[in-house]
């Protein structure tokens, strides 16, 4: 990914490097110092040797400021890139995986673990290349003055190395369960935000506090254990690193005394020990940082690896479609063994009205979810004016559909851009001409910023019945070939209701539609009427001839005028 800055990761990697060799400007000037202006009497080199240090450390704050500002704009538009290549992904997924994803669980993939994969790129850049660097320049350096001493210095390093590899392996089936466990969390969080009417109308406020206690307990238990082990481990690296610091002194102090040894280099081994373990001791938080992005990097990855829905836009796009649909022997299952739909056989010719009826469970909505193509059927064919449903793009099929769900959705924005979903170029006045003609136009005119008005969290701030009528205008501005209908199912008071039956009417003329019915006015006028149960088409006909037969419609026909 860096690969798309190589002038940003380069420049960050350059001042990176500069600010690191600028380490060995104090232990120099210690050695300095001690051997020559002290110990030589060298009193004109003080005033240089102080102010060339300065001047050293100056340059190096000033990179400071430029790598920092520098690192986090590379880090943003990583960031930014890698999130918007999730969410693209992420449109494009079948519905499938949403089935088995919850959208929490989704989001923190998108809020936390894309940051946390790319903040692995640029601490590589400005902190582990740097690291190294600035422990082999100091090694070096050490090396350069007494491999002796040097050899001392670096004595405890095997045995770190060894704690970190092992830590490293233990900790990381923990960073992935305590990062599951926070996705779990902000899943909890999610649903509970979406359903809190539900939890407010039921009084289970409680139980849904125990709920959320459990999870965010789980979520400190979870990072404990990654604690637990970093507790242990790093006190122990310390242990053998400030034990090797002595261990230096003691020899050097030995050396100077028995061998020879200036004075400064025992000195300026002892400054630069802080920078040779500076690194060792970034290792902590590097390895808590990478393993971190490692789990991260796979939940993002594995996101990305999903297979596309096939054929969003590739497939056939035929010039005009009628409007005649034909189920030849489809169906369908969700899981293995449990057939939503079977066998299903049916010819709706353009411009008819099929009702779909049947008990709840019976398999009307896989039919929609099939004309859709948000799954596709395991067994049989659907055909649009003759094409296989599955030789077409979707983008063509959807564009040429309408599909109005029960639970009518709108987003949060104004109700404009809702309705211009429908249809992008939409002028003002055929906004008002579908609003018109849904029955719509009265409580959006009522409203003081008409059009502009916000529709709340998913319609939040509309009725129903209001909600319904804005999403029938949205289809009718869309005016799509192929209409598919979920009638709502909850009571709307009888004017309401007169107002939303009309606007279906005028949305259903001259179009075919499908239509998962709840009411025995709409059924009733349909041109075919589609009886399912477990899956199978049972029955279908005209109302008159159903209801004659006495067969499961009309048992359904008496319960609902029981209702
Ligand atoms: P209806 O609309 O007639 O109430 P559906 O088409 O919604 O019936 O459901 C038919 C069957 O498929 C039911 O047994 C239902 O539980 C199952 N089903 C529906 N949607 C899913 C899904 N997304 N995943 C698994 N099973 C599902």
């Amino acid at each position: 990914m860096t690969f798309r800055y190589p002038w940003r990761a380069g420049i960050s990697l350059a001042m990176a490097v500069a600010c690191t060799a600028l380490v060995l400007v104090l232990p120099s000037v210690t050695q300095v110092l001690v051997d020559e202006v002290i110990d030589k009497h060298r009193g004109d080199l003080l005033v240089p040797t102080v102010l060339t240090a300065i001047g050293a450390i100056f340059v190096r704050q000033v990179l400071f400021t430029f790598r920092t500002y520098g690192n986090n704009a590379l880090e943003q538009k990583l960031v930014h890139d890698l999130r918007l290549e999730v969410y693209n992904k992420l449109q494009r997924l079948p519905i499938k995986w949403f089935d088995s994803n919850s959208s929490g669980e989704i989001m923190s993939r998108v809020a936390s673990d894309v940051p946390a994969t790319d903040r692995v790129i640029v601490e590589t850049i400005d902190q582990t290349i740097p690291a190294i660097l600035q422990f082999f320049i100091i090694a070096g350096y050490m090396c350069y003055h007494s491999w002796q001493l040097t050899l001392v210095t670096l004595a405890p390093l095997p045995f770190i190395g060894c704690i970190t590899y092992f830590y490293s392996r233990f900790a990381e089936p923990r960073w992935r369960e305590s990062s599951e466990a926070s996705a779990a969390l902000n899943s909890l969080l999610h649903d509970n935000l979406s359903g809190i009417r539900q939890i407010k109308a039921y009084t289970v406020e409680p139980e849904a506090l125990d709920r959320f206690g459990d999870a965010s307990l789980n979520v400190g238990r979870k990072h404990m254990r990654v604690m637990k082990g970093q507790a242990m481990v790093w006190p122990g690296v310390s242990l053998l690193a400030e034990s090797g610091i002595i261990i230096m002194m003691g020899f050097g102090a030995y050396w100077v005394l028995n061998a020879g040894m200036p004075k400064g280099i025992p000195m300026a081994f002892l400054v630069s020990w802080g920078f040779l373990f500076d690194p060792i001791s970034r290792i902590n938080t590097l390895t808590q940082l990478y393993l971190g992005g490692k789990v991260s990097a796979k939940r993002v990855f594995e996101v990305l690896d999903m297979l596309d829905e096939t054929n969003l836009t590739e497939g056939d796009r035929p010039d005009v479609f009628k409007g005649k649909v034909e189920f030849d022997n489809a169906g369908f299952s969700y899981a293995p063994d449990a057939p939503a739909v079977r066998g299903l056989s049916l010819v709706a010719e353009p411009g008819m009205t099929v009702a779909l009826v049947g008990p709840t469970g019976a398999g009307k909505s896989t039919v929609l979810n099939l004309l859709t193509r948000f799954y596709e059927t395991d067994q049989g064919i659907i055909l649009l004016d003759g094409h296989p449903i599955e030789t077409l793009s979707k983008e063509w099929l959807r564009d040429n559909t309408g599909y109005v769900t029960q639970e009518s959705f709108l987003f949060n924005t104004s109700l404009r851009d809702n309705l211009l979903l429908a249809k992008k170029d939409a002028t003002d006045d055929e906004i008002w001409a579908a609003l018109e003609a849904a029955n719509a136009a009265g409580f959006v005119r009522e409203m003081p910023q008409g059009l502009d008005s916000l529709a709340g969290e998913r319609g939040v701030r509309f009725s129903g019945g209001e909600k319904q009528r804005l999403s029938i205008a949205r289809a009718l501005l869309k005016n799509p070939p192929l209409l598919l209908l979920d009638e709502a199912t909850s009571a709307l008071d009888n004017e309401t209701e007169r107002l939303v039956q009309a606007a279906l009417e005028t949305l259903r003329s001259d179009r075919t539609s499908f239509v998962i019915a709840h009411r025995l006015s709409t059924v009733r006028k349909a041109d075919l009427i589609c009886v399912l149960d477990d899956g199978k088409l049972v029955e279908s006909g005209k109302h008159d001839d159903l209801l004659a037969r006495g067969g499961l419609y009309a048992k359904l026909c008496a319960a609902s005028l029981r209702e």
